[in-house]
């Protein structure tokens, strides 16, 4: 008789952010993945409701890789009592650091004004704080249940206080473990893990969880967010054969990339157009992976005399800490990227580009001689430095806003890309009157092919295959393919628990 195991499913269930499973056996309880959610309102409000079990009860947690969306919540873990290790590989750890104190200054930054404004506004805050409220019972709608099982509504973390501080965000730093790629580590009474090289950013992990218990052995994979093979830098996801269970991301089911080189050459023709109109090229883009990429590119593009040099902004503190982590972590990069650093050392830099560090630096950008490039975090522009240029630039016929990334639904990213007339930034209604493009090519994320050719490398089939980490149309494009391929398929619910037996 197998020993009782059970996964809970806390986030990134019908939605791209939030990831985080509970894996409890007799023995142990791990924790894989613990991030934000990020996106709507509706999403957002999560983070603010209890965890689904006691902290100081998990034996480890398990990271995939840096993205907020997967490790941003770990400091408020810590917080609320959590103190075990929290196991990485080495690339993970260093981006993490950098991740999670941008994310607590944030927090700290957006309290405090919060808190003035509700000072001077009393009424106003009190709207806001129903409204608050409101998106809260939203958020719990599907399930209210589940959200407060744990804790009384009232142990709601206060919604002026920041999720968590930079003091509190240290001493969760402090409980990282780095290990390295294929070394399986004894993580928790019974309970091996194993990371594999996920091709999606530095550092990033497939992690394969085995499960010993009364003799019998029970192989748990997480994909994590999946890369796209043949992507700069980094490695290819590495194929894993069996499992008996499996959770895969579904980021883009339904969905196929243009190719690498076409979003390169469109890359190209963007810099070109504003380069010849005298514009700005707006690239909203996460500071980590994404930016580095470009920056490859864009790199490879003037070396090859293929565009004009413009000027380009790095307006993203973040984006060039992290690219000296990506430099202090060769052994991780493909054969491509090591040769090319065998003849030059400044693959992931462009000459002369300027990195903004203050806030005011970042809003003189705008003044600059034009023509020039911004790429400026993050991505979906709900939140950072894009949004104050988004702001003031999108009414601006000369400005190109160029999306290389996945837009969440709901995000002012998304509006944007699907064609809106309008946008409401920071409570104005704006015009837009700016160029919009978008190239799919520079995903972080493997495709529905890349996606089912990476499924189609399992001999041994999984009992189920947990379809996770995608948005609702994306996940019901992609189920009937997998389906179709021999899988046994469920797409779980957020707060949901299954037994696994
Ligand atoms: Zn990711």
């Amino acid at each position: 008789m197998m020993a009782e195991m059970r996964l809970h499913f806390l986030g990134a269930t019908r939605t791209v952010t939030g990831s985080q499973y509970l894996l409890e056996t007799d023995r142990a309880r791990v924790l894989i993945d613990c991030g934000m959610f990020q996106g709507s309102p509706n999403d957002v409000i999560r983070n603010r409701i209890p965890f689904a079990y006691t902290p100081g009860e998990v034996d480890a947690v398990l990271l995939t890789h840096a993205h907020l969306d997967h490790c941003g919540l770990i400091p408020h873990l810590s917080a609320s009592g959590f103190s075990k290790p929290i196991y990485a590989t080495k690339g993970t750890v260093d981006l993490t650091r950098l991740v999670l104190l941008d994310s607590a200054k944030l927090q700290e930054e957006f309290s405090q004004s919060h808190q003035r404004f509700a000072k001077k506004n009393p009424d106003r805050a009190a709207v806001e704080d129903e409204e608050t409220m409101a998106e809260l019972a939203a958020a719990t709608k599907e399930d209210p249940a589940a959200a407060t099982r744990n804790a009384p509504p009232a142990a709601i973390t206060a919604l002026r206080e920041p999720l968590y501080t930079v003091d509190q965000t240290n001493t969760a730093l402090g409980l990282f473990r780095g290990i390295d790629y294929g070394a399986e580590v004894q993580i928790a009474p019974g309970i091996t893990a194993t990371y594999l090289d996920a091709g999606h950013i530095l550092g990033s992990a497939i992690i394969r969880v085995r499960v010993m218990e009364r003799d019998q052995e029970r192989v748990i994979v997480f994909s994590g967010d999946i890369g796209r093979p043949g992507s700069p830098i980094i490695r290819d996801p590495t194929p894993v054969t069996a499992a008996d269970w499996l959770l895969i991301e579904s980021t883009y089911g339904g969905k196929t990339h243009e190719p690498q080189e076409e979003a390169i050459r469109l890359l190209g023709e963007a810099v070109k157009l504003t380069g010849d109109a005298k514009g700005v090229l707006l690239v909203p883009s996460f500071a980590i992976g994404r930016t580095q990429e470009i920056v490859y590119e864009l790199n490879r593009l003037l070396s090859a005399g293929t565009i004009p040099h413009l000027p380009l902004y790095l307006d993203s503190p973040m984006a060039g800490k992290a690219s000296d982590v990506y430099r202090a972590h060769l052994e991780y990069f493909d054969d491509a990227a090591r040769a090319l650093i065998a003849s030059s050392d400044s693959i992931i830099d462009y000459p002369d580009a300027i990195v903004t560090n203050s806030a005011k630096e970042s809003l003189a950008i705008e003044q600059a001689a034009r023509p020039f490039m911004v790429l400026a975090s993050n991505g979906m522009i709900t939140g950072g430095r894009i949004v104050q240029h988004v702001k003031s630039l999108v009414g601006d016929p000369g400005m190109t806003l160029l999306f290389v990334g996945y837009q969440g639904e709901g995000t002012l990213g998304a509006h944007l890309q699907q064609g809106a007339k309008q946008v409401r930034i920071d409570g104005q209604d704006l015009e837009v009157h700016c160029q919009v493009r978008s190239i799919s090519g520079f995903s972080a994320h493997s495709d529905e092919p890349e996606l089912l050719a990476w499924l189609g490398n399992f001999t041994k089939k999984p009992r189920t295959t947990f379809i996770v980490h995608g948005d609702p149309a994306a996940q019901a494009a992609f189920e009937p393919k997998v389906k179709a391929l021999g899988f046994a398929t469920a797409v779980p619910a957020w707060r949901e628990t299954v037994e696994l037996a």
